[in-house]
């Protein structure tokens, strides 16, 4: 069992695609953050998981992004191989974009067979990308994964109150980023949000700050923003979040 870090939690982040990902792995490891680090492609699994099982902090999750699903849909094959080693699978999901939307009828094929097969395992950890989708995304998760079989944790979730109190009521987690503390509409939608389902994100390199990419360590900026939000104090509240994540891994 890895050191569960006290301090602070990044349960999406893209290490690979910053400029050196073993430095990012290293870097995780120097501030003890707990990383999850997602893919896009089955094709990354390999090394990610290599510099992982080296790491006390960093997991890796094995993904196919929905955005890449129209030009890589064949490599649900080798996510199939890998499956087996990866407790935690990602990033997965549904965009209903309007870039993405056109190959939404396989991206919803590609996503019930993650689900499908994910359930089979047993005990997988998803990380769960659902723009313009989550009532279908919700549906779907009834449908192919039970919630016995495994947890979902939604990713930047957009959805409204009703839909994240359907996900919650579902024993869905949520990893919440700082965008999604800036406008009122989605902050409070977050302060809904179950406290115990708390974790916290990054989604970086995606998301920028101060003009540069995000970091895990930045998190503990989004953590108090959060606490702000919900009227906690920080440490307090990285506390509630800390054991949340214990739970999750337990569970
Ligand atoms: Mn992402």
């Amino acid at each position: 069992m890895k050191i569960v870090s006290k301090k602070f939690i990044d349960f999406h982040c893209h290490l690979d695609l910053y400029p050196d990902l073993a430095a990012a792995v290293r870097e995780c490891d120097g501030a003890g953050i707990f990383t999850l680090a997602v893919t896009t492609t089955p094709l990354a699994w390999p090394r990610n998981n290599q510099l992982a099982l080296n790491s006390k902090h960093v997991h890796a999750a094995l993904g196919l992004h929905p955005q890449l699903v129209s030009e890589r849909a064949e490599e649900i094959a080798i996510w199939d191989q890998y499956l087996p080693d990866a407790r935690f699978i990602g990033e997965i999901g549904l965009d209903a974009g309007p870039r993405y939307y056109k190959h939404f009828e396989l991206q919803k094929k590609v996503f019930a067979h993650i689900l499908r097969a994910s359930a089979r395992a047993g005990g997988r950890i998803l990380s769960i990308h659902s723009v313009r989708t989550v009532r279908i995304v919700l549906d779907m998760l009834e449908t192919y994964f039970p919630g016995d079989r495994g947890k979902a944790v939604f990713h930047w979730f957009g959805g409204t109150v009703v839909e994240a109190r359907r996900a919650a009521a579902m024993g869905c987690y949520f990893s919440i980023n700082r965008e999604m503390l800036r406008n009122e509409k989605h902050r409070a939608m977050v302060c809904s949000l179950p406290l115990d389902r708390l974790l916290t994100e990054t989604d970086g390199p995606f998301v920028q700050i101060e003009g540069r990419p995000v970091r895990p360590s930045d998190v503990a900026s989004t953590v108090s923003e959060l606490a702000k939000a919900l009227g906690l104090d920080s440490d307090q509240l990285q506390e509630k979040l800390s054991h949340n994540l214990e739970v999750l891994l337990d569970s």
